[in-house]
């Protein structure tokens, strides 16, 4: 019988993931159907529960909904509990169990597609929601020389720099704090809206200081689009070397959840050729 799998959000009808775990299980070989859920803003449990009495066997978890997967979970991953959240679920036949992908799927598309360096560097992270506690754990475990979060909210980013503060040399500052630091790598996870292409009246309004980028610097957005998005033309304007955006991300952390469920890692490589 076909295993069911979806990926459940709200909206969810822009999502890719569809297309790239079907692309996934096709290189694989794997008999799985895998289907986008739209749950209600405040059905989330519900509609995953109902997905497993109806056979769903697992399902990628997206916005707004990473939190209640995590809490949904009675059981967890390691990396799950450090980030809180859950963009990963496995049925385990009486109750789900939570993973978190997103970090190491950023790191593997930093170090093996980007061929950034992450060891010995200074690293900045605007943001300090959900998709930021997500990453933060293996970033630091890439043995950066400084990461910094810079968040709008003071508070919020000193509560993730106290939350990490054991696994790294990590540190708390508001947007207007960053002055007179340079970074190597400048990772956009903040939810800030601004999608335009070659909008740059939007791009003007980004808050962080102009100066943020070293010599060499690489500026990676979490969110991804078809053309450059506001923050990557900014960063190309104000001195980053390179530019990237998180679908690179989105495809190495789905490897990673179907690993979860299927037991092999599928080869990345083809997704990159059918999604670019
Ligand atoms: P979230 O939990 O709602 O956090 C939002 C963050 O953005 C907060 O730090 C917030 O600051 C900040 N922010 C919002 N509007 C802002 C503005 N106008 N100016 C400055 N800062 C602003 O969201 P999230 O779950 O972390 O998601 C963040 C982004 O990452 C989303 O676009 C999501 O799609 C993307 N993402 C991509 C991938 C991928 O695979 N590529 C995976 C995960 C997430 P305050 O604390 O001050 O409110």
């Amino acid at each position: 019988m076909t295993d069911r799998y979806a990926v459940i959000g709200n909206p969810i009808a822009h999502s890719k993931s569809p297309e790239i775990q079907a692309a996934f299980a096709r290189q694989t070989g794997q008999d799985m159907s895998y289907e986008r859920l739209q749950a209600p803003l405040a059905g989330f449990a519900a509609t995953a529960m109902r997905f497993a009495r109806e056979g769903g066997r697992g399902a990628n978890v997206t916005v707004p909904f990473k939190l209640e997967a995590f809490a949904l979970a009675q059981a967890r991953s390691a990396r799950a509990e450090r980030a809180g959240a859950s963009n990963t679920l496995a049925w385990r036949g009486t109750h789900w169990f939570g993973d978190n992908t997103d970090g190491v799927g950023l790191v593997r598309d930093l170090t093996v597609n980007v061929g950034a360096a992450l060891a010995g560097r200074d690293l900045l992270v605007l943001g300090a929601g959900g998709a930021a506690r997500g990453i933060l754990g293996p970033l630091l475990a890439a043995g950066p020389r400084s990461l910094v979060i810079g968040n709008r909210t003071a508070a919020r980013a000193e509560e993730l720099a106290r939350l990490f503060a054991a696994e790294g040399p990590i540190a708390a500052r508001t947007f207007g704090d960053l002055g007179g630091r340079r970074f190597d790598l400048v990772i956009d996870a903040t939810s800030a809206n601004l999608t335009t292409a070659g909008d740059g009246d939007a791009a003007a309004l980004l808050p962080w200081p102009e100066t943020i980028f070293a010599p060499g610097a690489l500026a990676y957005d979490l969110k991804y689009a078809a053309l450059p998005t506001a923050f990557l033309q900014w960063a190309r304007r104000h001195g980053a070397d390179r530019a990237v955006d998180g679908l690179g991300m989105l495809i190495e952390q789905a490897a990673e959840s179907f690993l979860l469920w299927r037991g092999v890692r599928p080869d990345t490589a083809p997704a990159f050729a059918l999604f670019r």
